[in-house]
């Protein structure tokens, strides 16, 4: 009952109870302990009282007899010595009575004793002095018989029996008050020692229940507490009948337990919902980079087929902004979509061995294509310890790497981008590299610095409208360094310049194979900048050869005419410089050279592949371009170029545009655009194509075939069967399974990828298709034995003295009409000659524009007569003189080319003329 209601009762009330049980034990104990202390002194009291009195009674009983022995020495004696112990003993009895009397107080009984005892001492004071008397007056004899009568005896008895019945009173009480004080002693040490007893006893109490109340509930609700920090939310703490504080906290838990495990149970479902969202958001980025990047695709095709067409100069300006405008576009949603898959986790890094020069080689293309203004030096800083090869993503690296250095271009006006590497340690087969990208450009803002790397963010809003771009760059690359292993940094200063950089880990590989060495030569590098000639220098050194610099072009000039020989076999000269440029210094170089043999090659390097520099490059007589930034490897190649004969060049020219002759090529692509340009790019590159136009067409072509396609280009989304499908269906035929099938895929996400190598696709390749993917790829799959028919057939195809020419289909084209086709002919045979010898002749003289036009006008004319060979042959030239910079071909080479060119034309003519002999007359 006690304990139902003690349970009741709030902690507070208990904590209070308990304190209020201790301090009433302790007014208690303080109480008992006053009251036994004030009765202990006053029994001491007492006590000491009756001590005095006895001590008091002792010492007039001693006084009494020192009287009575002084006086009878007196009268013995005579002697005054005597009579003063006599009267000083005297003196102090009557003092010690006075004590006596007050000592006793007010006790009637005890006044009477004292009374009677004076009475008697004042009697036996009489007797005494009255022998002194007697004696002085009387002598000894009457002294003696008044000291010897009775009554002095008889007094000192009364006395002595007074005092003793006295001191009899006084011991007694002396024992009963030593008695009562001991008593009173032990009593109050017990009050003390049961109040600290019971005192410490209701503590302990207290104590227990502190700890069965509230400490254990505690350490329940710290239990608890754990339990929701790590996310489990499922508590119910039972407190029976508790209605204190204690209880209604462990309600209060209870419900926040419930609340939470239910906001839980929401939360999981929202994360559900969010997952489930950001998976549509995935596959609506993917569905949506395939529905952009295929009408980009066709765009871009078109863009390209539209370029071999023949154009005004306006026309031509808005082409190259189309294309422009939709690479931007293009490379806009490649971000968006790298940023979608790192945020869904879907960036997977390849790990593959790759030559870090090649790499460079790469990028120093697209760095050069991406440079619009001359001010600006690319330059490769590498650390001459670099590894060859390397192990680990090199597209992705490469995608960084042009991303800051782009960003480094855009940004600066004059000076220098320079793309470092530093070999920062090497343990074994790892190495760590740090790769630099550091500009004199614009610099960051100190307040903008530290939001660098968040998404959509520019260093200021004018950036976005002055550079364009999107600010996701910077958080790719970002990622993407994450991912590798490494992590971005910058360092930027206004207004100076900034530098980004990070170092990797990554994996060295064996070297495959070695270059051969160089001929022992001198070079002659000559460039305006300082860096630049540093770094030539140091890379011409390292592959064995002596090196020389110019600062300008008159400085070079020096430099050969003072010397009486020409020492240097090889010039590296730049084309971008301030006095005389490269193309002037090459002029006054050859001119220097006109009557001797020992003219050196010569290698241009070019800081930008621009209008103005294809509008010259025909002008300039060069053995090799070199495009800025230069890498070893560009650099070793250009020089072999340059130094060894031009034969090996023309046959390297022929091969880069017949590589995949001989290939029969089946494309199954449902998009009309997409498949012109598919159709286009591969006859280019001499395959013969087949098209499908959805997976059943495809899939029946492909089984139809009596010799199977080299190559089965897929689409993967088509409408009735995808590509996925019709793969598999494909792949269950037997003498299907070592047909390479090449997934095109607008979706760039690695599941898709993962799906198509699943399904038995060997690779695919990204749309919009590029050209050099394409036939990258397709090379790379085709058999060792369908190459070697290739290589075959090239040859024959370069040798042959009988072009092909498909008149039929050149007639059909014509919409049938054989009329047409003969007064066709006959305007080709007259003028397909003049245009030939037109083009030669403004190739002589540099006119590079008209020599462009009569070869486009040449092709035009074989491509309607059906002269396929004459076609292609006229179109390689074509490419040749658009890109010089690409393809590498000197005007030399496009003059021996054009021998080649008159020569198949010729035997178009002869072959044509058999078959549609002239009427008579007419000859
Ligand atoms: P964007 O596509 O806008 O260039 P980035 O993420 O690559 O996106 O860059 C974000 C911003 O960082 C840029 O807009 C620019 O303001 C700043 N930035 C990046 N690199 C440089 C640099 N080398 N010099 C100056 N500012 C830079």
């Amino acid at each position: 009952m006690v304990t139902k209601m003690f349970n009741k009762l709030s902690v507070r009330k208990k904590i209070a109870l308990g304190y209020a049980c201790v301090f009433l034990c302790i007014l208690l104990i303080i109480g008992t302990s006053y009251l036994s202390i004030r009765q202990l002194r006053q029994v001491t009291k007492k006590y000491e009282h009756n001590r005095l009195i006895l001590a008091t009674q002792a010492d007039l009983m001693a006084h009494l007899k020192l009287v009575e022995a002084g006086q009878r020495a007196f009268l013995i004696t005579g002697k005054n010595e005597y009579l003063n112990q006599y009267n000083d003993s005297r003196n102090a009895i009557k003092q010690e009575a006075l004590a006596l009397a007050d000592l006793t107080g007010v006790d009637p009984y005890h006044q009477k004793m004292i009374n009677n005892i004076q009475q008697l001492i004042i009697g036996k004071f009489e007797v005494l002095a009255e022998a002194i008397r007697d004696s002085l007056t009387r002598g000894n004899k009457a002294a003696n018989t008044i000291m010897n009568s009775d009554l002095g005896w008889h007094l000192m008895d009364e006395i002595r029996s007074e005092l003793e019945h006295m001191e009899l009173i006084a011991v007694s009480m002396h024992s009963s008050l030593a008695e009562k004080k001991e008593r009173l002693l032990i009593k109050t040490e017990f009050t003390i020692g049961a109040g600290i007893f019971s005192t410490f006893s209701i503590l302990a109490l207290i104590g227990y229940i502190s700890v069965r109340d509230i400490a254990k509930p505690l350490k329940k609700f710290s239990i608890i507490a754990n339990n929701i920090c790590s996310g489990h939310y499922d508590n119910n703490y039972v407190v029976s009948d508790r209605t204190d504080e204690i209880g209604q906290l462990a309600n209060s838990f209870n419900a926040m337990s419930a609340s939470l495990e239910a906001s839980r149970l929401k939360r999981d479902e929202a994360v559900i919902q969010a997952e489930a969202a950001n998976h549509a958001k995935s596959e609506f980025l993917a569905n949506m980079s395939h529905e952009i990047r295929t009408p980009m695709n066709g765009i871009l095709g078109l863009l390209k087929l539209l370029e071999h067409t023949e154009m005004t100069r306006d026309q031509l300006d808005y082409t190259g902004k189309i294309e422009s405008a939709s690479r931007l576009l293009l490379s806009l949603i490649n971000n968006i979509l790298d940023v979608s898959k790192i945020e869904a986790g879907e960036l997977a890094l390849e790990s593959q061995d790759f030559e870090f020069d090649l790499v460079m080689a790469d990028l120093s293309d697209l760095l050069s294509a991406n440079l619009s203004s001359a001010d600006i030096e690319l330059v490769y800083d590498f650390d001459p310890k670099m590894p060859a090869v390397l192990v680990g993503d090199s597209m992705r690296l490469k995608q960084v790497l042009l991303n800051l250095a782009g960003n480094a271009i855009k940004f600066t006006k004059h000076g220098e981008v320079v793309l470092s590497t530093r070999v920062i340690g090497q343990d074994g087969q790892s190495v760590q590299i740090e790769f630099a990208v550091t500009d004199t450009g614009s610099g960051i803002a100190p307040d903008q610095l530290p939001h660098i790397f968040s998404s959509f963010r520019q260093a200021e809003s004018s950036t976005s409208r002055c550079f364009g771009g999107s600010g996701l760059g910077l958080t790719i690359c970002k990622e993407l360094i994450d991912l590798m292993g490494g992590r971005l940094q910058v360092v930027s200063e206004l207004g100076k310049g900034s530098r980004f950089f990070f170092t990797l880990p990554l994996q060295v590989a064996p070297i495959i194979e070695r270059k051969a060495t160089l001929p022992s030569m001198r070079v002659l590098v000559v460039d305006d900048n300082a860096t630049t000639r540093g770094k030539l220098q140091v890379m011409i050194r390292s592959v064995g050869l002596e090196c020389d610099c110019a600062s300008s072009g008159k400085q070079a000039l020096q430099i050969l005419q003072q010397a009486d020989s020409n020492v240097y076999q090889l010039l590296l000269i730049d084309y971008h410089m301030p006095d005389i440029d490269g193309p002037e210094a090459i002029r006054q170089f050859q001119h220097l050279f006109i009557d001797r043999h020992d003219a050196p090659a010569l290698i241009m390097l070019i800081a930008q592949q621009n209008g103005e520099f294809e509008s010259r490059a025909d002008a300039i007589e060069c053995d090799a371009y070199l495009s800025k930034p230069i890498t070893a490897g560009m650099l070793y190649d250009a020089i072999v170029k340059a130094t060894s004969p031009s034969v090996t060049q023309s046959h390297s020219l022929l091969k880069t545009t017949e590589r995949l002759r001989g290939l029969h090529v089946l494309v199954v692509e449902d998009n009309l655009l997409n498949q012109k340009v598919a159709r286009e790019l591969l006859e280019k590159n001499g395959a013969r194509v087949t098209m499908a136009s959805n997976g059943v067409e495809g899939k029946m072509r492909a089984l139809a075939a009596d010799v199977p396609f080299d190559v089965i280009l897929m689409d993967m989304q088509m409408p009735g069967i995808d590509g996925i499908e019709a793969t598999r269906q494909i792949r269950t035929h037997a003498r299907m399974h070592s047909v390479p099938i090449i997934a095109l895929t607008a979706n760039a996400m690695s599941s898709d990828h993962e799906a198509c190598i699943a399904v038995g696709m060997v690779d695919h390749i990204s749309k919009p298709v590029e050209l050099e993917e394409l036939v990258s790829t397709i090379e790379r799959h085709a058999t060792a034995c369908q190459l070697i028919a290739k290589d075959t057939e090239n040859v024959h195809v370069s040798s042959s003295t009988t072009p092909e020419i498909n008149t039929e289909q050149a007639i059909n084209a014509l919409g049938g009409g054989r009329g047409l086709y003969v007064t066709l002919l006959q305007i080709f045979q007259s003028d397909s000659l003049a245009q030939l010898k037109d083009f030669k002749l403004a190739l002589l003289n540099g006119e590079n524009k008209a020599a462009k036009l009569h070869l486009h006008s040449l092709k035009g004319m074989a491509a309607t007569m059906g002269a396929i060979t004459l076609e292609q042959n006229v179109a390689e030239v074509e490419t040749a003189l658009k890109h010089p910079s690409n393809t590498a071909v000197t005007r030399k080479e496009v003059l021996q080319r054009y021998s080649f060119l008159e020569a198949c034309l010729i035997q178009t003519l002869e072959q044509l003329e058999i078959l549609f002999p002239p009427p008579v007359g007419l000859s």
